[in-house]
């Protein structure tokens, strides 16, 4: 326990929740102010993968060719809304530079030490009581159903290796011992052990409950407008529900990052990319652990307590309105691995937006304009994942320690 320090975190997603633990556990007072409920963002339907093992970074050789190869088939999961918005063209623009082989090297060793940091942090955290989320520690399993992709696998599999969480290649009836939900005409697949699951609006609720009984103040439906700032410090936080003060500021707006830090004066490149899921009750025959699947880029998870079908990347604004067509391409792709790809009744049709980089990497860093305000936004497609990593360090940087792992990758400056 170090000195007591008032701390404001704007935003209740699964980031501003890991920032509030390790900063309450540090002494601090925290109060989060959230513009909807807590967990109601892209925290709440995600697929739920701690996928340690996903350090490839989105941006990598090929990856533009490609999508635009499955895009012109009617197979890709990536939608681009055609639009004149200067903020995603500029986005866009930016990713399609770095998909180069140094630049995509660099990034996975990158990738790597928040990915480790995390696991060491969620295995300490996930041993807390009273945080009940379906965790399961299963690992994942990728699976094909073209024999061509297991073998362009093996290229992905070669760059995991150096950091120790390359995959098993396992034929069919091996995968099919292993997890009998598939059907059998798939072409095979890839174990990873690393990975684990977890029921994420479980974990949400939960852990929203034990930061509670340890004084985390919540303020719900309070979006924050604007700042009231004194030199080079924010004094106080004004939300359409009053005025908020503290000592320091956490930035963890998701998604909305870009606007929410433009009157600062900082210009962050995060744009909302809509992902879709839908949660049901465990079908009759469910599988066993999280099934990628490897053609459709979507997910199954099992839980205990469901089963959910996720996937899908939408560049089209900050509209979260369900689009039928989009939910059922998540039903047509399960199909088309899994024996019983539904299960009854549908329990909830959801979408969220991920924080998307153009580099595929977190922004975890102090602002360069307001010495008490650290940002922790960009997590893209790995959130929860990086959720524990990126709380602790952030609680450092608070507490002006410095962080067990290098950040400087995480760092603003790489935009400008
Ligand atoms: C379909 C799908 C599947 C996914 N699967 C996985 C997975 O398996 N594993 C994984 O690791 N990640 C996954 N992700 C990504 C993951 O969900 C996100 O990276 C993560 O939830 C981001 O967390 P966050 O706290 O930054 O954002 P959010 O959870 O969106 O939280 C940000 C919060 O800030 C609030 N806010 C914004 N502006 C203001 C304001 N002005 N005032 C007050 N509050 C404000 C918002 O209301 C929101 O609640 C998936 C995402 C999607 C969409």
């Amino acid at each position: 326990m170090e000195s007591t320090k008032e701390v404001i975190i704007i935003g209740g997603g699964v980031i501003g929740l890991a920032c509030a633990h390790y900063l309450i556990e540090r002494g601090a007072r925290v109060r989060i102010i959230e513009k909807d409920k807590i967990g109601d963002g892209a925290s709440h339907g995600n697929c739920g993968l701690l996928y340690f093992s996903d350090i490839i970074p989105m941006c990598s050789p090929g990856a533009v060719g490609h999508e635009i190869y499955r895009t012109l088939c009617g197979t890709s999961p990536l939608y681009i809304k055609p639009t004149l918005d200067l903020g995603l063209l500029t986005w866009l623009l930016k990713f399609a530079a770095k998909c180069r082989p140094h630049t995509m090297h660099r990034t996975i060793a990158e990738k790597s030490t928040i990915l480790h940091y995390s696991i060491d942090l969620f295995e300490q955290l996930l041993a807390l009581e009273d945080l009940g989320c379906d965790f399961e520690k299963k690992g994942i399993l990728t699976i094909c159903n073209d024999p061509k992709n297991l073998d362009s696998l093996k290229k992905k599999n070669a760059l995991l290796e150096p950091y120790g969480m390359s995959y098993k290649l396992f034929e069919r009836d091996r995968i099919l011992e292993m997890e009998p939900a598939l059907k059998p005409g798939i072409a095979g697949g890839w174990y990873s052990e690393i990975d684990w699951h977890l029921r994420p609006d479980l974990l949400m609720a939960s852990w929203r409950k034990q930061l509670t009984k340890k004084g985390l103040i919540i303020e719900e439906h309070a979006q924050v407008l604007d700042f009231e700032i004194h030199g080079n410090t924010i004094t106080k936080v004004n939300t359409i529900r009053g005025k908020f003060a503290a000592d320091a500021f956490v930035m963890a707006t998701g998604a909305w990052t870009s606007g929410t830090v433009k009157q600062l004066g900082l210009n962050l490149p995060v744009q909302p990319g809509k992902g879709y899921s839908i949660t049901m009750e465990r079908p009759g025959i469910c599988p066993q652990m999280p099934c990628v699947l490897y053609e459709k880029s979507m997910v199954v998870t099992p839980w205990k307590s469901g089963y959910r079908l996720g996937g899908t990347m939408e560049f089209s604004g900050f509209s979260t309105t369900l689009n039928p067509k989009r939910l059922a391409k998540l039903i047509d792709g399960a199909s088309q691995y899994m024996k019983d790809p539904t299960g009854h009744p549908v329990i909830e049709e959801w979408t969220g937006l991920r924080p998307m980089t153009y580099d595929d990497m977190p922004i975890i860093d102090r602002s360069p304009s307001q010495e008490n305000l650290v940002i922790a936004t960009g997590h893209g497609m790995l959130g929860l994942t990086l959720a524990t990593g990126t709380g602790k360090i952030v609680a450092d940087m608070v507490y002006d320690k410095t962080p067990d792992i290098d950040i400087s990758p995480f760092g603003i400056s790489r935009f400008r």
